[in-house]
């Protein structure tokens, strides 16, 4: 039953755990070890605890720094993709330190190397190759910093609220601007324009990106013929199966803020206050996380905006995976044991 195809339990939340190469600080690091043993084929990592001991934790899929992006995507993102495109609701998240592979897992654009591409671009591509003409794919892009919603394909908009149906349940952000989306090509320069206004605003809020969550909203329209079961032929039906019906879904693909604490004593320059409204997000994901594992009936969605705006596409119906990104050094020990701990809340 911990298996990213398993069809039993669909609200469960699924959990990678990634682990980025070593980077040229690993390398250069005199007393450089390595922090945590993957064994992929068991699905369990090893994190050690000091030179004697270590402790085995099993996920859901377990990449190591050789996993290549076509290979995360298949595993982690295509059941949830292939789940939206027959309208479910979905989310795709990535959690971890800032610096060990989030924004190049999810965000990666593969401009000269297609085979870079992350999530987001192989998502979008999936799915505009699977429906038919009559069907749209719309996106909009924000950021959420500090508890405020901006647009990133609007930068003037701030602030947007989160409407929630009162009947259907059903989260939407009127105030965001939604694009349909034309083709791949047109969907990167989206992504790009997007990723510019992140580097703009974080620039004027002197901010790190890294700080804020990064949220991709794709939204599919689909119109399927209404299937009439008995006596297709007789002439009431066939009027009455002319009438099409629209089915619409989303998919979330989410680059949190990264994980590291931000306090007085570890990081410059960050105000208590941004400390803790960032951490409110997290922390209040982690919590639904952890009621969702324990198929607790009441999921706090209410606790921060993120969760506000993960609500309808986040357990229940919706199909979640979660990737959580780890660096190799011992150096990181204390995050590392940190981000473990948070994808180990959803099993
Ligand atoms: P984050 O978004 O978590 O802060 P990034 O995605 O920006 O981290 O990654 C930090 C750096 O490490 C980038 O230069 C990125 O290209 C590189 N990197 C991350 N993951 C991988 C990977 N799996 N393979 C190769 N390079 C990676
Ligand atoms: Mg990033």
């Amino acid at each position: 039953s911990r298996d990213f195809d398993d069809e039993n339990d669909p609200g469960r939340v699924r959990v990678a755990v990634r682990l980025r190469p070593r980077n040229a600080e690993d390398l250069s690091e005199a007393d450089f070890a390595d922090c945590v043993e993957l064994q992929p084929e068991l699905k369990r990592l090893k994190l050690r605890k000091n030179n004697w001991n270590s402790e085995s934790y099993k996920f859901d899929e377990v990449f190591t720094e050789t996993a290549s992006q076509k290979r995360v995507y298949e595993v982690v993102a295509k059941p949830v993709v292939e789940s939206v495109l027959s309208g479910y609701n979905g989310t795709v998240m990535a959690y971890g330190q800032t610096g060990t592979g989030k924004t190049f897992t999810l965000g990666r654009l593969g401009k000269d190397d297609a085979s870079e591409r992350g999530i987001m671009v192989r998502a979008v591509e999936d799915i505009l190759s699977n429906i038919s003409l009559a069907d749209t794919v719309e996106v909009s892009y924000l950021q959420l910093y500090m508890e405020s919603i901006q647009d990133l394909l609007a930068p003037e908009k701030t602030n947007i609220p989160i409407n929630e149906d009162p009947k259907t349940g059903e989260v939407s952000l009127s105030g965001a601007v939604t694009v349909k989306v034309r083709d791949l090509d047109h969907f990167l320069q989206l992504l790009q324009i997007g990723e510019a206004n992140r580097h703009v605003a974080n620039t004027n809020l002197n901010t790190e990106s890294s700080r804020s969550h990064a949220i991709l909203m794709v939204y599919i329209r689909r119109s399927v013929p209404e299937i009439v079961e008995d006596d297709i032929s007789s002439q009431d039906m066939k009027t009455k199966s002319n009438i099409p019906l629209v089915r619409k879904s989303k998919l979330l693909i989410v680059d949190l803020a990264g994980s590291e604490r931000l306090d007085k004593s570890g990081s410059e320059g960050i105000l208590l206050e941004e400390a803790k409204f960032i951490n409110l997000s997290l922390t209040s994901l982690g919590k639904c996380i952890n009621a969702l594992a324990e198929n607790s009936p009441h999921i706090p969605t209410r606790d921060s905006k993120l969760t506000r705006l993960l609500r309808d596409s986040f357990g229940g119906s919706a199909r979640t995976s979660l990737i959580i990104t780890i660096g190799p050094s011992s150096r990181h020990h204390a995050e590392t044991t940190s981000t473990i701990m948070f994808g180990q809340r959803a099993m």
